[in-house]
């Protein structure tokens, strides 16, 4: 028993492969992408977020969405689940297989329009024929919200305009959303007082955090979902990322910085976090850089440092 109430499991869902490899310039060979995605899995990962499948002109990196798909489908003990951004990915997605899909919209006009160029409630109005379809193809439609908690326009966002959002995903038949702090201007209190609000306003939503650290503050934020029994959060392996919409954004708190403090918190994860630490490795080799990571910096705590030979207490 926890003292402080945490969850004794959680589950990650690993999104390097879309939010990590979209804000790469150079291009990723789709081979280099499927490696990574089968190291990831080694690791006791068992939900990854592989690709986006976004026009190939918006997001060229990802333009080899199908490849990926078909490159890991023998890794039928992972889930995968991709992001679509209008109907046109969403029949790409369902054609080459994929079981679960995420929709996206901001909870701001101003970050909708220069992410998406239209405003919240077009979006909204856009996912209808996108949920007939999954609905279908039986596949799981889960729902986002960037900017969640502050928005790089318009600042601080009123928990009003995410209880209007979540009731709209709701009515949609959407049973599980995602809270996005794309541009980490959440802070631990607003995470948990938000939290708290909408899962008394939603009791039968699920909700998962992805919490990006460009202040950072992610893994406090995680910290304060926990509080409020929050049990589903995304991350990205060398903490790769950011949203090439956002001006300055980084990347996603580290997947080996998260499943480290799980670890430390005697938290399950199923995943290794020495293997996690290894496919780290190789994705800041391959990328020649990483995004921010506290493991591949200091390591983990349980790898102690040899005493000091000859140490003598001073006389005062
Ligand atoms: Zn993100």
């Amino acid at each position: 028993m926890s003292v402080v109430g945490l969850p004794e499991k959680v589950e990650i869902c690993e999104v390097a492969p879309r939010d990590g490899f979209q804000s790469e310039h150079e291009w990723i060979p789709t081979k280099e992408k499927i490696n990574i995605v089968r190291a990831l899995a080694e690791t006791g990962v068992r939900f990854i977020e592989l690709t986006s499948f976004v026009h190939p002109k918006a997001i060229p990196q990802l333009r080899d969405a199908e490849e990926v798909v078909k490159g890991t489908e023998d890794l039928t003990n992972v889930k995968f689940r991709a992001l679509v951004p209008n109907l046109k990915g969403a029949q790409r997605a369902i054609k080459a297989g994929i079981k679960i899909i995420k929709l996206m919209l901001s909870a701001t006009d101003s970050h909708s329009l220069s992410n998406a160029n239209c405003l919240v409630e077009e979006a909204l109005q856009g996912f209808k024929p996108i949920i007939e379809l999954a609905e279908k193809h039986r596949v799981v439609v889960g729902g986002s919200i960037s900017v969640a908690f502050g928005c790089p326009y318009e600042g601080n966002v009123p928990i009003e305009k995410l209880i209007g959002i979540v009731d709209r995903y709701k009515e949609m038949g959407v049973k599980e959303v995602s809270l996005a702090d794309t541009t980490g201007m959440a802070n631990p209190k607003q995470v948990y007082e938000y939290l708290g609000v909408l899962r008394n306003e939603f009791p039968d939503m699920a909700f998962s955090m992805h919490f990006h650290n460009t202040r950072g503050m992610a893994l406090a934020n995680v910290f304060a979902a926990l509080q409020q029994g929050v049990t589903k959060f995304d991350s990205s392996v060398a903490g790769i990322g950011g949203c090439p919409y956002a001006p300055g954004a980084t990347g996603n708190v580290a997947t080996e910085d998260l499943v480290h403090m799980m670890d430390e918190m005697g938290i399950d994860t199923g995943i290794d976090l020495d293997k996690m630490i290894g496919v780290a490795k190789s994705v800041k080799n391959l990328l020649g850089h990483d995004g921010g990571s506290y493991m591949l910096q200091a390591g983990p705590c349980s790898q102690l440092n040899p005493k000091p030979t000859g140490q003598v207490k001073l006389e005062r």
